[in-house]
């Protein structure tokens, strides 16, 4: 087949071990590699670095917490099939603990966090989707009888890394927006600073993520970051200057477009398996990336905007 990339005769045995085992083809998986490379800013050459990763290697421990959201940052996640992104990458990583799939329930659900807590304490990776409520004592948001920023506070500080996943849980978001009585926070602000990898968007694009995930199986470690916690293979340019309307007649700035103030890759990764973003779909940006988002980038509020 013309450009197939090759591997050693192990890894191909390895590849043809998964994709029977998940009920996919080889170019399917092949196709992964080359999204999550491009993701990542890689060169094609990386591509059988990416595959040995998603064949190979340890399972890392992750710990996903689900406080003030719409579970739409999960949602988002286990619902794309670009191609079989959660499936591929929930089987890499051994996910001790993520309320909206697992198996136990009720004080089971409570004793498998403690347990993954204790079990890996300074090892695992905490994924937080959601703001913190932090009005009267934490009492607006409660999960097992406890307040979410007690969980907060015993889970993330053990973390090897947090990463903040969506809007809400990297800026507040909805839950922290005017007029809510819930005094929402997000997770780094509720948690004194802590330090977090922060992945907006409103919801962050499951392609962006699973790049995270597969950089961390690729080199024990996260990519570069921004000065606001952001990774810069996803965040480094505004979407105003990816936009493929830029300087067009069909751009949307004069329709409150708020591309040129939001910092995201949505005209490169697009959402839905790669099929469009907003602006593709003629609905301006909202800058649901931004910090200040509901409040700034709804247009229910308009007239606020980012300081970019
Ligand atoms: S549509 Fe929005 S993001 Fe695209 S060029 Fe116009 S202002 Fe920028
Ligand atoms: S184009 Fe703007 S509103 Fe749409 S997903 Fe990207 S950052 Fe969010």
């Amino acid at each position: 087949m013309k450009n197939k990339v090759s591997f050693d005769a192990k890894l191909e045995d390895n590849i043809s071990d998964l994709v029977k085992k998940k009920g996919v083809t080889r170019r399917d998986f092949m196709k992964f590699c080359g999204i999550m490379a491009t993701a990542l800013g890689l060169e094609a050459t990386c591509i059988p670095k990416i595959a040995e990763a998603l064949v190979s290697g340890p399972r890392p421990p992750f710990i996903w917490l689900q406080f003030a959201e719409c579970t739409g940052c999960t949602e988002a996640f286990l619902r794309s099939s670009s191609p079989f992104i959660d499936d591929l990458l929930l089987n890499k990583i051994s996910l001790e603990y993520h309320e909206t799939i697992m198996a136990p329930a009720g004080d089971a659900a409570t004793l498998s966090l403690t347990d993954a807590v204790s079990t890996y304490a300074g090892k695992y990776i905490v994924i937080v989707e959601g703001a913190i409520p932090l009005a009267d004592s934490g009492n607006f948001g409660k999960i097992g009888g406890r307040t979410m920023i007690d969980i907060a506070k015993e889970v993330c500080p053990q973390a090897k890394m947090m990463v903040s996943l969506g809007t809400c849980a990297c800026y507040g978001g909805l839950p922290a927006a005017k007029g809510g009585l819930t005094g929402a926070e997000c997770v780094h602000g509720a948690l004194g600073g802590l330090n977090t990898i922060k992945m907006p968007g409103c919801p962050p694009n499951p392609v962006n993520f699973a790049a995270l995930i597969v950089n961390y199986l690729m080199f024990s470690d996260f990519p570069k970051l921004d000065t606001l916690g952001r990774p810069i293979f996803a965040y480094g340019n505004t979407v105003h200057s990816q936009c493929p309307r830029l300087n067009t007649a069909w751009c949307l700035q004069n329709f409150g477009c708020r591309g040129p103030s939001t910092y995201h890759n949505c005209p490169t990764a697009l959402y839905n398996d790669k099929t469009s973003w907003c602006v593709q779909a003629d609905v301006p940006c909202k800058g649901c990336a931004q910090p200040g988002f509901w409040d700034a980038g709804s247009f229910f509020n308009y007239g606020g905007g980012y300081a970019g």
